[in-house]
């Protein structure tokens, strides 16, 4: 065991949060036998995204056979889609096997970050003022981790309860509440079927309509269950075909987009088999290609906003009051609760840490024209710095944990070469500036640049958060440090 304080130096790798990114990396070290690294975590507990987002009907929209790591397979999931309590639990049962806990302090957000050249340190500073110093910095804080909330005049004034679904409040009742939500995403989309039995009335304000299709969810049969436990290959297997059903989806995403077409065509005959109401289903269709924004799996989302009890509301949101919500009509919805579907800075990472790399200069700064970073690990002039799920490595057709362990391996490598006499390794600019140009280029010819605004993109349109192809693609190109890529200051 490493004995030292957290506080004495310095840490052979200091990581930012304990979400699934963070963690996966701790538990690698740990198969390496690598003691020496402790994890920040700002909230009270580990969890990332499966701690913050307990909203009713949270769950993965990614198999859970395919959104588990491949090193710590669980066997006995109890549904395709597992749903937020099991994934939470599967990540607690990670940390436990793996000792991790002991190597967790939470309630330690970073404030600040600065390489100290000199030294070829990190030096990291938490909130509540305690300072850390260590060789190499992950960044594991995810891409949707800061909730956002709309700009909307008068919101201050609202008198009822109000809050985000990644915050949210079980303590406030909605039974026999006139409720309205913002937002028609992801998260809403699985919290609005939840809440419609209960609400006196729900008025969803959408801005943009999303596609939603259904979702191939059932609980696993007994039998399976014991097939699997008996033969864990077979839910190797599983993982494997979930794997490729999901990459094969990828064609249509950035090869030939014009594939979207035929699958809007279904897409929208299935809406129109769930939703037989002619003015309902008008406002419900989307007119952007299927696959610009990330396209949605439900079951139950249709039918709840056909419920007597429900409006959706596609006039634009002017104003909050007192009592509720007006629309650009000048109507007034009265509400004793809002509820913000309005999903997260995606395109912040890393803020609002204070990150200063070689000779002060901040990374707000080295990102004003968005956020880009060299295989979107490494970023020029913050030496010795990792970013899991960093720039550009999101996906909208496969499980972000393939991801994660394409850059595990990679990160782990530049940390044994700062074991073997390397002071710093330094991404060279022009190595960084050909990686974002081919992936900025192939992303300019995929579905998501067709005509739709996104969390993809920042606000000046460029595109900081997806990786432009084939997930097996990124995991070749990651497959070992191009040493010739870094500058290696010994
Ligand atoms: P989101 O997809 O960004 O959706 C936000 C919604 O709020 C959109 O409908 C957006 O409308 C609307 N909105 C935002 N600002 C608004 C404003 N000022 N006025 C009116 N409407 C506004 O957020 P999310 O649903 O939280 O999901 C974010 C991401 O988290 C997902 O894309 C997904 O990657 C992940 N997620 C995954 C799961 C899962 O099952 N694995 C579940 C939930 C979330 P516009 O479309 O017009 O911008």
């Amino acid at each position: 065991m490493n004995n030292k304080t957290p506080e004495q130096t310095p840490w052979r790798v200091l990581i930012i949060g304990a979400g699934f990114a963070g963690l996966g990396l701790a538990m690698q070290l740990r198969r390496q036998g690598h003691d020496d690294f402790l994890i920040l975590e700002q909230a009270d507990e580990p969890g990332g995204t499966w701690r913050d987002n307990h909203y009713p009907g949270a769950a993965c929209d990614v198999p859970s056979h395919l959104y588990s790591f491949s090193f710590e397979p669980k066997l006995d999931w109890s549904r395709r889609f597992a749903a937020q309590a099991e994934i939470f639990a599967y990540v607690r049962q990670c940390i436990e096997r793996y000792q991790l806990a002991e190597r967790i302090r939470c309630r330690s957000e970073v404030a600040e970050a600065s390489f100290d050249e000199a030294a070829a340190l990190w030096r990291v500073t938490t909130r509540d003022g305690a300072q850390f110093t260590a060789r190499a910095l992950v960044s594991a804080c995810g891409q949707l981790n800061r909730p956002l909330y709309p700009q909307l005049p008068g919101l201050e004034r609202f008198a009822g309860e109000q809050f985000h679904s990644a915050r949210w409040r079980h303590d406030v009742a909605l039974s026999g509440k006139r409720v309205a939500v913002i937002g028609t995403g992801a998260s809403a989309i699985q919290f609005v079927p939840q809440i419609v039995p209960q609400v006196a009335r729900l008025h969803l304000f959408q801005r943009t309509p999303a596609y939603v299709m259904s979702k191939p969810d059932r609980a696993y049969s007994r039998s399976e269950l014991a097939l699997m436990r008996r033969w864990p290959w077979t839910q190797k297997l599983d993982r494997a075909w979930q794997y490729l059903f999901h990459e094969v989806r990828g064609v249509a995403f950035f090869l030939w987009p014009a594939l979207m077409k035929l699958q809007r065509q279904r897409v929208l005959r299935q809406l129109a088999r769930q939703v037989p109401e002619p003015a309902l289903r008008a406002r419900l269709t989307p007119d952007y290609p299927l696959g610009c924004k990330r396209i949605l799996i439900s079951n139950d989302y249709y039918p709840a906003l056909r419920q007597p009890q429900v409006e959706v509301v596609d006039t634009a949101i002017s104003e909050v009051t007192e009592q509720g919500i007006i629309t650009a009509d000048g109507q007034l919805r009265e509400v004793d609760v809002l509820i913000y579907g309005t999903g997260f800075a995606a395109s912040d990472f890393l803020a609002p840490m204070r990150i200063r790399g070689l000779g002060g200069l901040e990374l707000n700064q080295a990102w004003r024209e968005g956020a880009e970073a060299y295989k979107g690990i490494s970023v020029n002039g913050f030496p010795n710095l990792f970013i899991l799920y960093g720039p550009n490595t999101n996906l909208g057709h496969n499980s972000i944990i393939y991801m994660l362990e394409s850059q595990f391996p990679y990160v782990l490598a530049c940390l044994d070469k700062l074991d073997q006499g390397v002071r710093y390794l330094d991404v060279r600019k022009p190595a960084q500036d050909a990686w974002n140009r081919q992936v900025q280029q192939a992303i300019s010819q995929s579905v998501w640049e067709q005509g739709c605004s996104s969390w993809y993109k920042n606000a000046a349109g460029k595109h900081t958060n997806n990786w432009s192809g084939f997930t097996f693609s990124y995991r070749r190109q990651t497959r070992r440090p191009q040493w010739a890529d870094y500058e290696l200051v010994r």
